[in-house]
């Protein structure tokens, strides 16, 4: 779909392994991780483990089915899973944990993604024997359909301790946990303490061609393990696939803050065109959504007309556009989708 003039801004899942990442794939060790034999897996979920100060990790490959396996692994079917209105979990994976996992959502409607604890204790379900129980607390960080907003450590600490003395365990969703990390300056580990179990993504921002890991107790691991192989994902020399997730751990943290800025330097040059409707100040990750309604073009023109001149986004509502940033588009690359903006708009 695109070729090295095109600039692709519909997500940051479309980055390619880097040069390091294939050397490190082609020459990686292996073994049979069914069999826990895979030497570069075990050397990847302990690496994983140890940033986010847990007993142990495992690796997925994808995030839904890592919070699939979360979900199922820490609630009984019949349970409620208390998640936000905009959650990934709930809006954009196929409503597995009803499917595979036999969850009811208890879907609370926050602020732009974030809940309060005050929000979720209502949505607790009393012990009484005609009601489901609420098994599981999911959060996301960043929220992916918050436009990359960061939850605020304290809140989330009011959560977790709150849910804590409730009897329930917190699952996060942090797909983009670093992106959250790096904008609030603090480790991966002290954002996510209070959290039971947490998944992150190795592909996206991180760089990796594919991967997500699960990390929390070590009898939490084993259970996810359990599940993780009943939903198909038990996987055989992946090897290939941790020795790129070990370079992105390695390189895709320390250059995170680079998108930020180039998410916040597409949001300024947005600002300044006519029928766009967007606040900069509001863009502290890497995801960008935008109105165009005051354009007069309905969001598939405008992203029709966009790929048409080299530059790709995806349409998110009728007047309402995303764009994300990644490290397979530098700066001169988002100048440039911007000048291109310019010129459509004014074409
Ligand atoms: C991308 C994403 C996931 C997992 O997606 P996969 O494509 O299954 O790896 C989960 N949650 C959020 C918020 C995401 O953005």
């Amino acid at each position: 779909m695109s070729d090295t003039n095109t600039i692709d801004l519909r997500s940051d899942t479309v980055t390619r392994p880097s040069p390091r990442m294939r050397r490190a794939m082609a020459s990686a060790e292996v073994g049979d991780d069914v069999f826990m034999d895979d030497p570069t897996v075990n050397r990847l979920q302990e690496r994983a483990a140890r940033i986010f100060e847990r007993e142990a990790a495992l690796l997925f490959p994808s995030g839904s089915m890592a919070n699939l396996v979360a979900i199922r692994a820490q609630t009984e079917p019949g349970n409620e899973v208390v998640c936000e209105s905009l959650s990934h979990i709930y809006n954009y994976e196929v409503a597995s944990m009803s499917a595979a996992a036999g969850v009811m959502p208890r879907v609370v409607e926050g602020t732009e993604g974030e809940m309060t604890w005050a929000q979720i204790e209502k949505a607790i379900r009393p012990a009484q024997y005609n009601l489901a129980q609420t098994g599981l607390i999911c959060l996301e960080n960043t929220g992916n359909m918050a436009g990359g907003a960061v939850l605020p450590t304290e809140g989330v600490e009011a959560i977790c301790t709150g849910a804590r003395n409730a009897g329930i365990p917190t699952h996060l969703d942090g797909a983009r946990i670093f992106n959250a990390a790096t904008a609030l300056g603090e480790s991966a580990a002290a954002i996510t303490r209070g959290f039971d179990t947490i998944s992150f993504c190795l592909s996206k921002g991180l760089g990796a061609p594919v991967g997500s890991m699960l990390v929390g107790s070590r009898d939490f691991i084993e259970r996810a393990r359990h599940f993780r192989k009943m939903f198909g994902g038990g996987m055989r020399q992946a090897g290939v696939l941790a020795a790129a997730g070990l370079v992105a751990l390695e390189e895709g943290p320390p250059r995170l803050h680079e998108d930020h800025a180039n998410a916040r330097l597409l949001a300024d040059r947005l600002a300044l065109l006519p029928g766009i409707t967007i606040q900069p100040e509001a863009i502290v990750t890497n995801i960008l959504f935008f109105g165009i309604e005051e354009t007069g073009l309905s969001a598939a023109e405008f992203v029709a007309r966009l790929a048409r001149a080299g530059v790709l986004c995806l349409p998110t509502g009728p007047t309402q556009v995303r764009m994300l940033t990644h490290c397979d588009v530098d700066r001169a690359g988002i100048e440039r989708a911007a000048d291109t903006i310019e010129q459509i708009l004014s074409a």
